[in-house]
């Protein structure tokens, strides 16, 4: 259960509310591109104006850096969320100060303002506590709604709660209660399938789903590093030596519980047109590179997905932003959407796989937070749920 106030525990009628959004969305020549985050939050700024407060949106847009680069304006994204909800969406052209003032005390119940970049200043990822203050003066109550930002303490997500009571967004109650449930309470069979790059980035979500889950299949990157433990050699691949340890103990303890892929792709370049031949897993021959998994790791790890009652999913099977070695995680995208189990996927690659499959129906729950959904997975306590109000 979500132990956290909401939005619908308090009374809103009448307030400015400051609400920290995730509007972190891709930005081309100030065109928004993915508008997953924006929409994730309309239900949250509709409930507040509709209840008679006045909304102050505040996010962090790409990595500024601490300076106002015209680049991570937040001004396109105001434009394009007025568009959306078909009203004035106001703008200011600082989040804290006068511009930011003014903008917030000429609010009257109903008003939608966006705020400039929160990234812009320094003092929001040091979690400042003036920064902060001065952030909560613009409102009377603070809601939280950008999971995506959740496991990072910063001003806007977790300093600011020091100066005015925070409670949860929809998106946020949303998120957290899908992979809540997913780990703590789930459908067994319970199957992870966890890619991408690295076993480094991964090992604390290993360690604690292992006490969790019925089977962990692992393809990607961070497959590599387990062949290399178990004395195969891998050639080009991809491989992180200083974790060699940490894999042979994951392999240890995981047991069967743990699935390698049972066969590979392997290119004799790290690139999109390089030849390419499928191979069982075995020793890699020199020059070669394992890109991704074969098609009978496919079947067998689509087998364990369809008699599964959850499965959740984090990272992609192979190199998939080249043709040639997508086809193990559309594979697995497939199986995922097509299994009866309750399916929750988190992190850009697999979500986006999903997607570009026109599979995104299929599946229970699209996480929008991908650093914020994996250190769940590790059950770790985001700083920026934890310091809202109690239910
Ligand atoms: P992550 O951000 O850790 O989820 O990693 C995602 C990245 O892992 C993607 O850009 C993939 O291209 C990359 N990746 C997946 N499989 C492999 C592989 N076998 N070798 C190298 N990179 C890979």
């Amino acid at each position: 259960m979500f132990s956290k106030k909401t939005i619908t525990d308090v009374d809103v009628k009448g307030k400015r509310v400051l609400v920290r959004v995730d509007f972190n969305v891709p930005l081309k020549d100030g065109v928004v591109g993915d508008d997953t985050r924006i929409r994730g939050a309309l239900p949250t700024i509709h409930y507040l104006l509709d209840h008679g407060a006045a909304v102050i949106l505040c996010s962090h847009l790409g990595r500024p850096k601490g300076t106002a680069d015209p680049k991570y304006s937040m001004k396109p994204v105001a434009e394009y969320l007025g568009s959306l909800m078909g009203q004035q969406v106001a703008f200011a052209a600082d989040c804290v100060g006068p511009a930011a003032e003014e903008a917030a005390k000429a609010l009257k119940p109903g008003d939608v303002l966006v705020l400039e970049n929160t990234r812009y200043h320094n003092e929001e990822e040091a979690n400042d506590p003036e920064f902060s203050r001065q952030l909560a003066s613009l409102a009377e109550l603070y809601v939280n709604d950008a999971f995506g930002s959740a496991h990072r303490a910063h001003a806007s997500t977790e300093g600011v709660t020091k100066y005015l009571p925070g409670v949860s967004g929809f998106l946020m109650e949303k998120e957290i209660q899908y992979l809540g449930q997913a780990i703590d309470d789930p459908k067994r069979p319970f199957v992870a399938i966890l890619g991408g790059a690295k076993i480094s980035d991964k090992i604390g979500v290993i360690k604690n789903l292992l006490t969790k889950a019925d089977n962990i299949l692992i393809g990607g990157g961070m497959a590599n590093t387990f062949f290399k433990a178990q004395g195969y050699p891998v050639a080009d691949s991809l491989v992180e030596d200083e974790a060699l340890e940490t894999a042979r103990e994951l392999l240890a303890i995981g047991g069967t519980k743990l699935r390698l892929p049972v066969d590979v792709v392997i290119a004799d370049k790290y690139e999109e047109g390089a030849a390419f031949r499928v191979m069982p897993m075995g020793p890699i021959p020199d020059g070669w590179r394992i890109l991704d998994v074969g098609p009978e790791t496919v079947e067998s790890f689509g087998k364990v997905i369809a008699s599964a009652g959850t499965v959740v999913w984090n990272g992609p099977m192979g190199v998939f932003e080249f043709p040639n070695f997508a086809k193990g995680t559309f594979g697995v995208a497939k199986a995922v959407a097509e299994s009866k189990a309750v399916s929750v996927i988190g992190g850009g690659d697999s979500v986006s796989a999903i997607q570009k499959s026109g599979l995104t129906d299929k599946i229970t729950h699209i996480s929008t937070g991908g650093g914020a959904s994996l250190e769940m997975l590790e059950g770790l306590v985001l700083p920026g749920v934890a310091a809202l109000q109690d239910k």
